[in-house]
């Protein structure tokens, strides 16, 4: 349409915030950054205001929002973007939601922050509903993009440069079951297209993780060695409450099934802190699955409750002080445990895709290794620029470990 990205928000005449609807936090940031742009709009009198995402998706929060700041220009559900240039053109105002279920367009032109990176969807939606998750009502149910057109989509971006890609859905693990396809088979028909590249996925859930998906990981080459695998209690009561679908005893099997098969894999989880009903021992139970199973890392959220789910009903007696006492605790014994995974690959040679500058020093060069974690490198050729380096692999020898990081030299 014409637009070009603003080097400021200072200077922009269209802003489109992106929400996020699965905790509070980020519903409250939106209403708090939202309210902050009423003086820009008093200032540009052209200056248009969109907001767009999941959020966007409960009708009586995109009313909330409309109402609360009138100035905002449009309210657009995220299965409309497709006809956001029309609404554009038409100088809309007011709140375009669609269902959550509709079609989402495939061929809306991306802009990508990265050359050598890139996304690709496989699927949409997610019918599992855990009892704690607003996801299904906002995305709608489960639907998978045919195999072809994924498989096109990441060749072209090969054609491009790119070299590492994400596969993304909210439950990868039951991708293709709309359609007769399976992730099993879309990662063999990906594994032997041509040229080197890497191939990371998430999120996978244990109810439909597969050992069969496990063996073609492990004889892969182009499969990331990581597996995303999100537990969220180790509690069997409170695992049934959320309505998860597996048993502790069920994902240890699967956990350990798949560091016997996949030689060098890394594992991570998400964890839920203060679920309705969680008592103390029910936590002590996924502090004792974090010692047993030893992940990577964990992404850890305290719950938040969230109105239209089935948890948002359940009775809670913990308060969130002591929630925030359990939180607390659980950082502790994964940062332990997560800097010990880290220091183990201190000696190591790792296979790296370099996709930018360094992270922790803007001197090295970053990349991720063949099990996605992230690695800091100097180049062996000091003569070359950092530039000719980006885009392409190469072998690192590890000597040390930030927390979020490794840290190595390239040997040639
Ligand atoms: N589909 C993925 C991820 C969903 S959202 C899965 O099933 O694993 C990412 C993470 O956010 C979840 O794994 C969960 O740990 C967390 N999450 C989702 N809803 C939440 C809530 N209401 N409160 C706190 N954490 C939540
Ligand atoms: Fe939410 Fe993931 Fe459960 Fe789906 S599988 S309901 S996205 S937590």
């Amino acid at each position: 349409m014409g637009y070009i990205i603003a080097d400021d928000i200072d200077n922009a005449d269209l802003i489109i915030f992106n929400t996020c609807a699965v905790r509070e936090n980020a519903h409250d940031r939106v209403f708090g950054n939202v309210g902050a742009l009423k003086h820009k709009k008093a200032k540009n009198k052209d200056l248009k205001i969109i907001i767009s995402g999941c959020l966007t998706q409960q009708r009586d929060v995109a009313e909330k929002l409309k109402k609360t700041f009138p100035f905002i220009d449009l309210v657009i559900g995220t299965n409309q973007l497709n006809s956001l240039s029309a609404l554009l053109e038409q100088n809309s105002r007011g709140v375009v939601i669609g269902d959550a279920g509709e079609e989402i367009a495939e061929d809306i032109p991306t802009i990508r922050d990265s050359k050598y990176k890139a996304n690709i969807s496989i699927m949409y939606g997610c019918d599992n509903y855990c009892t704690y998750c607003i996801v299904p009502y906002v995305r709608g149910r489960e639907r998978s993009r045919p195999a072809s057109a994924i498989i096109k989509e990441l060749k072209d971006f090969y054609s491009d440069g790119c070299r590492e890609f994400l596969l993304l859905g909210q439950n990868v693990n039951s991708y293709g079951k709309t359609n007769g396809e399976s992730f099993s088979e879309l990662l063999k028909m990906i594994d032997v297209i041509d040229g080197e590249f890497i191939v990371n996925f998430m999120t996978s859930h244990p109810k439909d993780c597969t050992k069969e998906l496990i063996d073609t990981i492990a004889n892969s080459t182009k499969i990331s060695r990581h597996l995303h695998l999100p537990v969220q209690s180790g509690s069997n009561r409170i695992l049934k409450l959320m309505n998860r679908g597996y048993t502790r005893e069920q994902y240890i099997e699967l956990c350990e099934y798949a560091k016997e098969q996949i030689s060098g894999l890394s594992l991570t989880t998400d964890i839920i802190v203060g679920f309705p009903g969680e008592e103390y021992d029910d936590f002590k139970e996924t502090l004792a699955l974090m010692e047993q199973l030893k992940f990577d890392s964990a992404y850890t959220f305290i719950y938040s409750k969230r109105p239209g789910t089935k948890a948002a009903t359940f009775p809670d007696y913990i308060s969130d002080e002591q929630k925030g006492i359990w939180f607390r605790e659980l950082l502790d014994v994964q940062s332990k445990i997560g800097d010990a995974a880290l220091k183990k690959y201190i000696g190591k040679t790792v296979r790296v895709f370099c996709s930018e500058n360094g992270r922790s020093n803007s001197n090295l060069l970053s990349g991720k290794s063949s099990n996605n974690l992230i690695v800091d490198f100097a180049r062996a050729d000091k003569a070359c620029a950092n530039e000719e380096k980006i885009g392409k692999f190469a072998n690192v020898k590890v000597t040390s470990a930030l927390k979020w990081a490794l840290i190595g030299e390239e040997i040639l």
